[in-house]
């Protein structure tokens, strides 16, 4: 068989633990036998990451800047433990926060639906799509005990030195005290980066905030996406034939909750960090959760939204069998595989990002699945294959369809 050819290189970047693993094994099986796969590689696996002074991570995000199209392995963010695990220099910053920084961006995720792994919501028929504001707000903010009675004012000088003040409180005793910002500039690229996304996949957008409560604070973000919207994405919406549309977010939740999915929900930066968790416990496993990060220039980064899984890496290494999922970074070679094909204008490439999605997804409907997914299946006899001979499983039912 003839390999599909490439044109632009795909920027590949490989991770840690048992993720690094399933990349290898997805890529030997499931990529280089069906693929001439042209990839600029980085090794953002801890070691050298601390080899190269972070340095690749840089390096990796602005591959991904000129490019356009990347596919990223889990990777370890290191903390204490990891400090003398891997012998550190530094306790090197996340690898996605680096990356988020230089191609600001904004993530979705969307959970990847089989029959046998049924929502717990009953009407939901589709995936919902959370998209996650992941600039500001709580994120960043200052915060302060208050021993006792006194004022707490909002002060604002500007470049001039003028000053303005709004009263917050006239404490009568003990409390706490919060102060958050953000800036038109992220907030409008997040925008950006959800309509684009919305006509991507031909998606309905839903934003929701708390704008009659926060009347200045969430109302802006409010504004910002309906200015955007009205001036470069209202035509191109009713082309496509998707809609935008706004509402609180407590509507937003009983709405959603009613639905039957199949459409982006774009969140503030808290509500995305809770509202994800939510939709993806709700649709069935972590391990099930593709994540792309959607700059506002057009560039993607694609990976799993689980992390290293540490505990299997583990066993891995003591010699046993381990069972781990790798339908995420499954889907995040084959969407990476599909926009970098839809960009160069190769149908063969964008097919087979199909054929491998529909392979892994009837192989698990065939009842071959990981132990997690056992686990919770309604299928009656799943049987539980371990981390290599369920890609290998796979491998065998892209064969019949290729
Ligand atoms: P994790 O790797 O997501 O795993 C947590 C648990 O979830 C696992 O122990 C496992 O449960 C289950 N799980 C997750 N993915 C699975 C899969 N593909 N197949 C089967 N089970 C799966 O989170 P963590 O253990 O908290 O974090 C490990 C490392 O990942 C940390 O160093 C963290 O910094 C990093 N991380 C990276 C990213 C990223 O690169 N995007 C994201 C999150 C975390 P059982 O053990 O019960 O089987
Ligand atoms: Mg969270």
């Amino acid at each position: 068989m003839k390999k599909i050819e490439m044109k632009t290189p795909l920027v590949e970047m490989d991770g840690d633990e048992m993720t690094r693993i399933l990349w290898k094994l997805i890529k030997e099986e499931l990529i280089l036998p069906f693929i001439d796969l042209k990839s600029e590689y980085y090794d953002l696996g801890l070691e050298h990451r601390n080899a190269t002074d972070d340095q690749v991570t840089v390096d990796a995000a602005n591959a991904n800047k000129k490019y356009g199209v990347a596919v990223k392995c889990a990777t370890i963010t290191p903390n204490a433990a990891r400090m003398t695990e891997y012998d550190l220099k530094e306790m090197w910053k996340s690898p996605n926060g680096t990356i988020r920084a230089i191609l600001d961006g904004t993530v979705f995720r969307a959970p990847i639906t089989v029959k046998g792994i049924e929502p717990n919501v009953k009407s939901w028929k589709q995936p919902i799509t959370i998209a996650r504001h992941a600039y500001g707000d709580v994120y960043k903010n200052t915060e302060m005990i208050i021993p006792g009675p006194g004022r707490a004012e909002l002060v604002y000088t500007a470049a001039d030195g003028t000053e303005t003040r709004e009263l917050i409180h006239e404490y009568k005793g003990a409390g706490v005290l919060q102060g958050m910002h953000n800036l038109n500039a992220s907030i409008e690229s997040f925008a950006r980066s959800c309509f684009t996304f919305a006509l991507d996949t031909k998606q309905d957008l839903w934003f929701s905030t708390k704008d009659t409560i926060s009347k200045k604070y969430d109302h802006t973000f409010k504004d910002i996406f309906q200015d955007i919207f009205e001036k470069d994405y209202k035509e191109k919406f009713a082309q496509a034939g998707i809609t935008y549309f706004y509402t609180l977010i407590d509507d937003a939740v009983a709405r959603v909750m009613k639905s039957e999915g199949g459409f982006i929900w774009a969140c503030k930066n808290y509500d995305g960090d809770v509202m994800s968790d939510m939709i993806s416990s709700a649709f069935g496993s972590l391990a099930m959760m593709t994540s792309v990060l959607v700059s506002p220039e057009g560039n993607y980064e694609y990976e799993a939204a689980h992390g290293t899984v540490q505990r299997h890496y583990y066993k891995y290494l003591k010699g046993e069998e381990t069972s781990t999922n790798s339908v995420a970074t499954i889907f995040a070679w084959s969407g990476a595989l599909r926009k970098r094909g839809e960009l160069d204008s190769l149908p063969a490439l964008c097919h087979f990002a199909d054929l491998l999605e529909k392979a892994t997804i009837q192989t698990i409907e065939e009842g071959k699945m990981t132990k997690d997914l056992a686990l919770i299946t309604s299928l009656q006899n799943p049987q539980v294959h371990s981390s290599e001979a369920f890609i290998e499983a796979i491998r065998a039912t892209l064969e019949t369809l290729i």
